[in-house]
C-alpha cells in the first residue's frame, strides 16, 4: 500500500483543487479527480455485497486549507489530508466511524464482529483487489491501519490511474449512481428516487469535521456550480 505521503508527493499539483463533483450510491457530492476511480469504488462494493443504508452519506472533505486535525494543509502537502486532494471518500461516516483508539488487530476483529462498522474483512478484502491496468492495488482503506472505517483513498500516481474493469467484477445492481453532477442530472436522479437530495432545497454537504453549515453548503454549491461552468465554456 502506498502511503499517504507518497500519495500526496504523486499528486502534489492537485493540493486544494476542486475535482468534478460526483455521485457514490447516489448521495452527496464526491469530489474526486476522477470519476472512473468513483464509479469503480461505487461498483467494488455492490459486488462486495456492500450497498447503501438508507440515511447513509458520503464525504469528502472539500474545506481547504483545512488539513488533518484543524491544522492548514500546507503548500508541502504537510497536514494535508487526501480529502484535500479529491483522492478520499468517506463511505456512510455515520455507520462507518473512525475509531481512533484501535490500534491492534484484535480489536480490529472485535469491531468488525460487533457490527461497529458494516464492513467485514471479505468485503474490504473484495474491493483492495481492484487493480488498475498496471496490476497495482487501485484503493486503500484506512480501517485496518488507523480503525478509520470510512475512508477510502486512491493508491496509485496519476499516470497509472486507469481501472481495470475485469477486476472490479460485476454484480447485479448496475453502476447507475455515479456520474457528474449537473443540475438536470441531479434534478431527474431525484425524481427517480436515486437521490436523497432535493435540488431544490440544496444538496447535502459533509465536511470532515463535521456536518457543513449553511453557509458552507452554500459556498461549496456555488464552488461546484462555477466549475461547471468554467468546464462547459
Ligand atoms: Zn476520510
Amino acid at each position: 500500500m502506498a502511503t499517504t505521503n507518497q500519495v500526496r508527493d504523486w499528486w502534489h499539483l492537485y493540493r486544494c483543487s476542486y475535482g468534478s463533483p460526483t455521485n457514490m450510491f447516489g448521495r452527496s457530492p464526491v469530489y474526486a479527480q476522477n470519476t472512473e476511480w468513483v464509479r469503480a469504488l461505487e461498483q467494488a462494493h455492490f459486488n462486495a455485497g456492500y450497498f447503501p443504508t438508507e440515511g447513509g452519506y458520503i464525504g469528502s472533505k472539500r474545506n481547504c486549507p483545512n488539513g488533518i486535525g484543524g491544522k492548514t494543509c500546507q503548500e508541502n502537502g504537510n497536514d494535508c489530508s487526501l480529502h484535500n486532494y479529491g483522492l478520499a471518500w468517506d463511505v456512510e461516516y455515520n455507520f462507518n466511524p473512525h475509531i481512533k483508539q484501535a490500534t491492534s488487530e484484535s480489536q480490529l476483529w472485535d469491531l468488525f464482529n460487533e457490527g461497529v462498522t458494516k464492513y467485514n474483512p471479505d468485503i474490504v478484502d473484495r474491493i483492495l483487489a481492484v487493480k488498475n491496468t498496471h496490476g497495482e492495488q487501485m484503493f486503500s482503506w484506512l480501517g485496518y491501519s488507523l480503525g478509520d472505517f470510512m475512508h477510502w483513498q486512491i493508491n496509485v500516481p496519476p499516470e497509472r490511474q486507469d481501472v481495470d474493469w475485469s477486476t472490479v467484477g460485476d454484480s447485479e445492481m448496475d453502476m447507475q449512481w455515479s456520474d457528474i453532477v449537473d443540475d438536470a442530472t441531479w434534478a431527474k436522479a431525484y425524481e427517480d428516487g436515486f437521490i436523497e437530495g432535493n435540488p431544490a432545497v440544496m444538496p447535502q454537504y459533509y465536511f470532515a469535521d463535521g456536518p457543513a453549515t449553511e453557509d458552507e453548503k452554500k459556498n461549496a454549491y456555488n464552488h461546484i456550480m462555477r466549475e461547471q461552468m468554467e468546464r462547459t465554456k
